[in-house]
């Protein structure tokens, strides 16, 4: 059987381009025990995949030149001859780009899309939605009046820790890259004060106006300048999950930045980077709490949504000139 597959052309320097992609056509392999074949619904796209297209060690592998890339994905079984998975039954799991493949199930989880859109598998009920679960709570342990600030505010992971933070009692900053990011925040999402870091003429004054207290909790995803001004603004005894650092995934040259380590040690801040595979045995008390406050309406979530296939490196590309607001999907 004929497919299509969007495979990586060349390691990108910098920033990728439409050119660091390309439409392949291939067949598809026969099915042998244990596999199931797939026609995925949703993709996600997510920014550590910018990683991935750098041959270097990480912890995931990089992805192969003139190889499909892979993704979190939705999709529907097509065909099957793995135990427990039936024709017909929406599964998520790591899926080549691709219009139909053929994988093991047991890397597969059934989800059930009663319950829940079927894409919010992929963010408040998947990965994005875990790692600000576990990197606020466990990390960041934001406690009632304490002022936590997000920067990435209005994506996928940023736009979950705000509203977490206000279910805990805080006051919430958001730091986000357009006007219209920051009014949504604001008016749809409970967030008390949100800072264009794009137009502030001094980053660091902004956030000293937008947290008269300090900053208690930093939930960092994007590094770069934005950290560092936030980092002026530290509290003692502030936690910082370091989560994400997208301002720094293109460069080319690490940028010398203000040594941080005199006013951490000074004033007693915890910085701790993790991964949200670090979370794993605790995924399932994750989704729980995700789902329930989804339920009870404390939780809400939004999606920027590009339709075809060959929208994939449109929306991968997006994400590093701020094109999505909440979770980034290609709908097939
Ligand atoms: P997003 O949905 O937030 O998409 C990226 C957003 O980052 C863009 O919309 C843009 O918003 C902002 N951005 C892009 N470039 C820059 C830049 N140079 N400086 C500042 N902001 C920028 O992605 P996610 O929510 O999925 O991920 C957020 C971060 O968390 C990423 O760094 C990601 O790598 C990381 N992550 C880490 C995980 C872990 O296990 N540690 C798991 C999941 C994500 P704007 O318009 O505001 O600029």
């Amino acid at each position: 059987m004929s497919i299509q597959q969007i495979v990586l052309v060349s390691r990108p320097k910098g920033m990728p381009d439409a050119d660091t992609f390309r439409i392949d056509d291939a067949s598809l392999p026969e099915l042998q025990a244990g596999d199931v074949r797939i026609e995925p619904t949703y993709f996600s796209v997510d920014p550590y995949m910018r990683g991935r297209m750098n041959d270097a060690k990480s912890y995931i592998p990089p992805f192969q030149v003139g190889q499909p890339l892979t993704g979190g994905a939705v999709g529907k079984v097509l065909e099957s001859k793995a135990d427990g998975f039936a024709v017909g039954n929406l599964v998520t799991g790591n899926l080549p780009w691709a219009t139909q493949a053929v994988v093991a199930a047991n890397g597969l989880k059934k989800i059930d899309a009663s319950l829940a859109p079927a894409s919010y598998y992929l963010g408040i009920l998947g990965m994005p939605g875990l790692t600000a679960y576990f990197g606020l709570l466990d990390i960041g342990n934001p406690q009632p009046g304490e002022t936590v600030v997000v920067s990435g505010a209005a994506g996928a992971v940023g736009i979950i820790v705000g509203q977490i933070a206000k279910i805990k009692g805080c006051r919430v900053v958001g730091i986000a890259g357009s006007d219209d990011k920051v009014a949504l925040l604001k008016e749809e999402f409970g967030f008390d004060e949100v800072v264009n870091y794009k137009t502030a003429t001094n980053l660091t004054e902004a956030i000293a106006d937008a947290c008269p207290n300090g900053v208690d909790v930093y939930f960092d995803n994007v590094g770069g300048e934005v950290s560092d001004a936030v980092i002026n603004n530290i509290n003692f005894h502030a936690r910082i999950p370091l989560c994400g650092q997208i301002a720094l995934y293109n460069t080319t040259e690490v940028p010398m930045g203000p040594r941080i380590q005199p006013m951490l040690l000074t004033r007693s801040v915890l910085m701790k980077g993790f991964i949200v595979g670090n979370y794993q045995a605790r995924f399932g008390e994750g989704v729980k709490q995700l789902a329930a406050w989804v339920n009870e309406g404390k939780l809400r979530y939004t999606e920027t949504t590009l339709k075809g296939f060959d929208k994939l490196p449109e929306a991968m590309l997006g994400l590093f000139s701020g094109q999505n607001t909440g979770k980034m999907i290609v709908e097939v």
